[in-house]
């Protein structure tokens, strides 16, 4: 069977041919240019679906996050192209058992970006809950930050900690508690705001977010971009409370931090200096070379999340 990947690059290749003003597969979102000149105003878009069982547990997340986080896995894939959220499609495969009043908490998590569903779809699951969101969004043509954009010698940057994430799933799914890492797995935030910020910068240039982890969704980068990266396993962010739980249950943070995934923090480089009112985290830089991590301090052998 196709990985993942393999199998997203076959329908990208026999596909029929794009016309010119659209930009397709390949980045976090397609981008539809409709204007012009440099100063207009384009739309991106990007779906991401969420299966129960693969994605989410129904006993593990509430109906209000669960329909926030669906929509936040897209809204961050629109701040990965430097562009602000402008509309949602909702597509709702229902199984049997979900009540009403779970459906409306849902629904105001769904709403809770104060982004506005503007169509879907709603059919019948024969068992699990599955939830498809198309995301929108608009962004000047020049200030769109792609994959493929990056350049030797650059920084690269987290714009949040990594790992939280990833320790939250594995404590639910070790009935181990650690509310504020629960809290994280389930209640991730689109990095909206930062993104806005560097858009309009020049010097920053590659953008993506990080959903698979910083392991994998790097080397999205790399490729797209035929460059290498350094990563300096000591400069990755964590949290207290993610540092205190792989201690107390004998994890490798730095390994689960890159590879664990959901984090949904923004992976971008830069030349000189950067301007952002929140935290960034510079973790390595951009070296000529084969698309491929060269991690100093701790070797890290896995790579990030794929579905097959
Ligand atoms: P992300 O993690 O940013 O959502 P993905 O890894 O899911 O990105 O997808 C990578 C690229 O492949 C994106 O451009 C996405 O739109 C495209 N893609 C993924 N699945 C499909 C599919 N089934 N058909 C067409 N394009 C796809
Ligand atoms: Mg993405």
């Amino acid at each position: 069977m196709y990985s993942e990947f393999s199998l997203i690059e076959f329908i990208k290749n026999c596909q029929p041919t794009l016309p010119k003003h659209i930009e397709g597969i390949g980045d976090d979102c397609a981008i539809i240019f409709r204007g012009e000149e440099n100063q207009a105003d384009e739309q991106v878009v990007t779906c991401d679906t969420m299966v129960e069982n693969i994605h989410f547990l129904r006993a593990a997340i509430s109906p209000y996050e669960l329909g926030r986080k669906a929509v936040t896995t897209n809204l961050s894939d629109i701040a990965a192209m430097g562009a602000k959220p402008e509309s949602i499609i909702l597509a709702l495969s229902i199984p049997k058992g979900i009540t009403n009043d779970y459906l409306e908490e849902f629904i105001k998590g769904v709403n809770s970006w104060g982004v506005p569903v503007i169509g879907g779809d709603t059919t019948k699951s024969p068992e699990h809950f599955v939830i498809t969101i198309t995301a929108m969004g608009r962004v000047m043509r020049n200030n769109i930050k792609r994959r493929s954009t990056a350049q030797v010698g650059d920084v690269i940057y987290l714009s949040g900690t990594v790992g939280d994430s990833a320790a939250g799933l594995h404590a639910i799914l070790n009935d181990l508690t650690c509310q504020p890492l629960v809290f994280a797995h389930n209640n991730p935030t689109p990095h909206i705001s930062v993104a806005l910020e560097l858009a309009p910068q020049e010097n920053v240039h590659a953008m993506m977010d990080v959903s698979d982890g910083v392991a994998s969704d790097l080397v999205h980068i790399l490729k797209a971009s035929g460059v290498g990266a350094e990563i300096d396993t000591a400069m990755i962010p964590m949290s207290g409370h993610f540092k205190d739980y792989c201690k107390v249950n004998n994890l490798n943070p730095v390994e689960l931090a890159v590879t664990g995934g959901e984090d949904y923090v923004l992976l971008f480089t830069a030349s000189d200096k950067v301007m952002c009112h929140c935290d960034l985290y510079p973790i390595g830089k951009i070296v000529e070379g084969a698309p491929q991590i060269n991690w100093i301090g701790e070797d890290i052998r896995k790579s990030g999340f794929t579905h097959f």
